[in-house]
Parts: structure tokens; C-alpha cells; sequence
């Protein structure tokens, strides 16, 4: 039997605000526990939350990045639960009137494109964070977090493998960044991904029943989680057995998932709307300042980047994985004009050595200037592509300008035609066996001359121009 995975996913994402959703509390990482609290975030008797703005204003960006419409009255609810990190006993969330709805997303697999659509997109508030003692049965709460502002963004069940879970998450970490909305960071927790999977024999319309796989905190994590979830619920089916709807949890260690708890229901949540907040109203005129303030998206900027630069598919993409490597190669063609050579720079070595360093762009210690004017330097023919790699390795560890280097280190490269054609006469005169041969029809020895002179003039000689003369020479 063949059976087909379908996927969806929840995901979280913290916004990047100065204060917390409801209080003014900063939303610092990092601080001693419990000291970002007040007494809405602790959930005291007889507190009002009040919504900051901003974090509408965010959620709103994403939603319209990912193509939802924006719903011009949404409300917020409570979601009852107990639970240690919830001092009020209950998330203040949103349920039967969403900030928007009926979005999509564009993904790319084995290079085909694909669409998965977007349920909804939501705001709420944070919970706590419990640290469990290794070594005695103790559990402490962090208030902190309580109250930082999230989205919630739930796909339509409409990917169908692991690997498209992936780029789908992948997808929406870059549109995060690209709108500057959070750092996206899924070891961190800035982005976190509970993941809905179930099967069906492939040709069946109707779904199975789905287990929902709890926080995972990497891309590799949700891969692997999927996975073992395909084939645990796989077995399952074979043997002839139902899977239970239930929460699962996934073990890093022993790469298994593990049930945490049988699924609640809605019901469950006895979710009602806030009476202390005032329904979210956003006009037209908000929604086009908003819509006025996006930046452009790693979409659009792919389009505009093949177009405007004759870029491939692929140097497109890799491009605009970022918006801050983006522009640094735009600021990089704006000094030097060629954009095929700046991409593939930026694109094999400037990115090799960032790797080497897991830096990003953003911290490179090569500016566009630099890398401009070094291949400005091979064009003029002063430097080889091979000298420049090298150079360019220099720039990076070392901060200093590629004529500083060449200077200091004697890098020049020799094209002085007088200078060269001496060192070819030597060559030639030295190997009189190969020239007979070329002249004989056996150009293919060429080569060995070129690389004679190579080795003489120790890498220096204009390789254009010994080949030029070499056969200059020969021919005569
Ligand atoms: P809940 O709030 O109980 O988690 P939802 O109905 O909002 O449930 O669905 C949550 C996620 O589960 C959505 O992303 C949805 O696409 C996905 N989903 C729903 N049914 C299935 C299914 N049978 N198999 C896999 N995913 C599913
Ligand atoms: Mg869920
Ligand atoms: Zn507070």
C-alpha cells in the first residue's frame, strides 16, 4: 500500500517590538528572570491589558506578505488552559475573528513551484518559559516572555512531504526578515513550529486522522520529526491499526516522537471573546499606510534582480536570500557594472569564506567597494581571477584594500608586452622538440609552453597575453 503524507503546519512567530502586547514591559531576551514583569503580565486581579499598536502594524505586514486579506474588524479571546507558565489561567488570543485570512505562499521544490495556501494569521501574547532542574524535581517559571507579542500563521494541510515543510518554513523565516519583523531564529525560539501530519492511501480523497508534532526548534528537527512520523504512522496503517489524534512530542536524542497528551478540542480551550479589549478595527487608510511601508519581498525582488541584471534562475535566487546580501550586491554593480562576475563572486567566494565563519553579510568585512575595486583590478588586467581569489581572502582576514595588498606583496600581474616576450624567446629556445611540434599541427602542446612561462615568471605573467604572444612567436 501506498500511502501519501499531508502536512500542516502552525507556526509562531515572535514580533519584534519594544514592548510587550498588552503592558509596557521590554521585550529584551536575556534578562534576569522575572524582571520584565508588571502586573498585567503576571496576570494580577483586576489589571486591564491595553494592545500596542506596533505589534498590529507587524502582524498586518505579514499578512499582507503572504497575500491574506486583512480583516477590517477582528476580535481577541481567551484560550483557558492551566499550565505553570500562565499566571492568568488563560491566552489572550484570537479565535472566530481573525486579524486575516485566506493567504498563500510560494515555495519551490526539486525546482518546481507551488503554492500553499494560508488558513489564517492571528495575534496573541507569549507564555512563560518553565526551566526544569536536571538534578532535583524542581521546575522554575521566567514571566519574561509572558505577554511578547506573537503571530500565528496555520497553513491549509497542503504540503505533502517533509522536504516541502521545510522550504515552506524556510520561506517564511526570510519574508520575517525581509520585513524586519522578527529575527526568525528557530533555535531561539523566535520561531517555533508545531507540525499537523497524517496519511492517506495515495488516490483517496479523504483525509486521515493527524497526529501534531509540538514545538520543534529546527529545520532539521521538523524534517527528521516528519519523517519518523511517516513511517511510525505507516507501520501503523500496515499492521492494520487507527492512529490517535494526539500531541506528540519529538525527542532530539533518540530521534523519536512520543505522545505528550490526547488532542483537545476547541471545546476544550472554552475559548469566549475578551471583555477588557476593544474589537481591532483597521480602515483603509491604515491599511494602505502599512501596505505603503513594505519593503520589497524576496518574490518580487527575485523577478525585479533576473530582470534588470540578467541574473539566472539560480543567481537570483541565492541573491535574494537575504535582503542584506541583496544589497550588497547592488551597491557591488553600481560600482562595477558587470553583473554575471559580481554574483558569482559574491555568489562562490564571498560566501565560501562567510560560511567558513558562519557570518553573515551583514558583518562581512569586505565592503562592495572592496570587492568592486578588485575586480575592477581584473579587468584592467593588473591582477589574474586566481591572484584576486587569493587577495580577496587577504581582504577578508585582514581589512586592507586589494592595491595596499598587491603593492605590499609584490602581486602585479606581468603584462609588459617587452618583459614577456623575452621570457617566451627563452621558453622557446629552451624546447625546441614541443615547438617542432606545434608547428607541426599539435597545438594541443601549447599548453606546456604557456605553463613553462607560468612556472618562470612564478604565476605572474597576463596568461591573455603569453598566450597571445606565444603564438605570435610560434607562427613566425
Ligand atoms: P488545531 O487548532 O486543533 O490544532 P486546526 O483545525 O486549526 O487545529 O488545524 C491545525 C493544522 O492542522 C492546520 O495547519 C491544518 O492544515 C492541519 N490539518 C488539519 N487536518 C489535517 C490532517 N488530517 N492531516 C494533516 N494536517 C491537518
Ligand atoms: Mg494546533
Ligand atoms: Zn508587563
Amino acid at each position: 500500500m501506498d500511502y501519501e503524507a499531508i502536512i500542516g503546519l502552525e507556526v509562531h512567530v515572535q514580533l519584534q517590538t519594544k514592548t510587550k502586547i498588552f503592558c509596557s514591559c521590554p521585550t529584551t531576551f536575556g534578562a534576569l528572570a522575572n524582571t520584565h514583569t508588571c502586573p498585567v503580565c503576571i496576570g494580577m486581579p483586576g489589571v486591564l491589558p491595553v494592545l500596542n499598536r506596533q505589534v498590529v502594524e507587524l502582524a498586518m505586514k505579514m499578512a499582507l506578505a503572504i497575500h491574506c486579506n486583512i480583516a477590517p474588524f477582528s476580535l481577541f479571546a481567551r484560550k483557558h488552559y492551566f499550565y505553570p507558565d500562565l499566571p492568568k489561567g488563560y491566552q489572550i488570543s484570537q479565535y472566530e475573528f481573525p486579524l486575516a485570512e485566506h493567504g498563500w505562499v510560494e515555495i519551490e521544490v526539486n525546482g518546481q513551484g507551488k503554492k500553499v495556501g494560508i488558513t489564517r494569521i492571528h495575534m496573541e501574547e507569549d507564555a512563560g518559559k518553565l526551566i526544569h532542574d536536571e538534578n532535583r524535581p524542581v521546575s522554575y517559571v521566567d514571566l519574561n516572555r509572558t505577554g511578547v507579542p506573537l503571530v500565528e500563521i496555520v497553513s491549509e494541510p497542503d504540503i505533502r512531504s517533509p522536504e516541502e515543510a521545510v522550504s515552506y518554513l524556510k520561506k517564511l523565516r526570510q519574508m520575517v526578515r525581509y520585513l524586519g519583523i522578527s529575527d526568525g531564529n528557530m533555535e531561539e525560539g523566535s520561531m517555533r513550529c508545531d507540525a499537523n501530519i497524517s496519511l492517506r492511501p495515495r488516490g483517496q480523497e479523504e483525509f486521515g486522522t493527524r497526529s501534531e508534532l509540538k514545538n520543534i526548534n529546527s529545520f532539521r528537527h521538523v524534517q527528521k520529526a516528519l519523517e519518523y512520523e511517516i513511517r511510525r504512522q505507516t507501520a501503523l496503517l500496515l499492521d492494520g491499526q487507527e492512529i490517535v489524534q494526539e500531541t506528540r512530542l519529538w525527542d532530539t536524542a533518540k530521534g523519536v516522537t512520543f505522545p505528550m497528551r490526547g488532542k483537545e478540542e476547541a471545546h476544550d480551550y472554552r475559548y469566549f471573546p475578551d471583555p477588557d479589549l476593544v474589537p481591532v478595527e483597521i480602515d483603509n487608510a491604515w491599511l494602505a499606510r502599512v501596505k505603503e511601508r513594505l519593503p520589497e519581498l524576496p518574490d518580487a525582488k527575485r523577478t525585479r534582480l533576473k530582470r534588470q541584471y540578467g541574473l539566472s534562475d539560480y543567481d537570483a535566487e541565492v541573491i535574494t536570500t537575504s535582503k542584506p546580501l541583496a544589497d550588497y550586491f547592488e551597491e557591488c554593480v553600481a560600482r562595477f557594472p558587470s553583473p554575471k562576475t559580481v554574483s558569482n563572486w559574491i555568489g562562490v567566494e564571498l560566501l565560501r569564506l562567510l560560511k567558513q565563519e558562519d557570518r553573515e553579510i551583514d558583518t562581512c568585512p569586505v565592503s562592495p567597494a572592496g570587492l568592486a575595486d578588485l575586480l575592477k583590478l581584473i579587468e584592467k588586467g593588473t591582477i589574474s581571477g586566481k591572484m584576486a581569489k587569493g587577495i580577496l581572502e587577504q581582504m577578508y582576514h585582514g581589512k586592507k584594500n586589494p592595491r595596499e595588498i598587491i603593492e605590499e606583496q609584490g602581486l602585479a600581474q606581468v603584462s609588459d608586452e617587452s618583459a614577456l616576450s623575452a621570457v617566451v624567446d627563452q621558453i622557446i629556445k629552451a624546447h625546441p622538440k614541443e615547438v617542432e611540434k606545434y608547428r607541426s599541427g599539435k597545438t594541443k602542446i601549447l599548453g606546456f609552453l604557456v605553463g613553462q612561462i607560468m612556472k618562470e615568471t612564478r604565476g605572474q605573467a597576463n596568461p591573455k597575453k603569453v598566450n597571445e604572444l606565444l603564438k605570435r612567436a610560434l607562427l613566425s
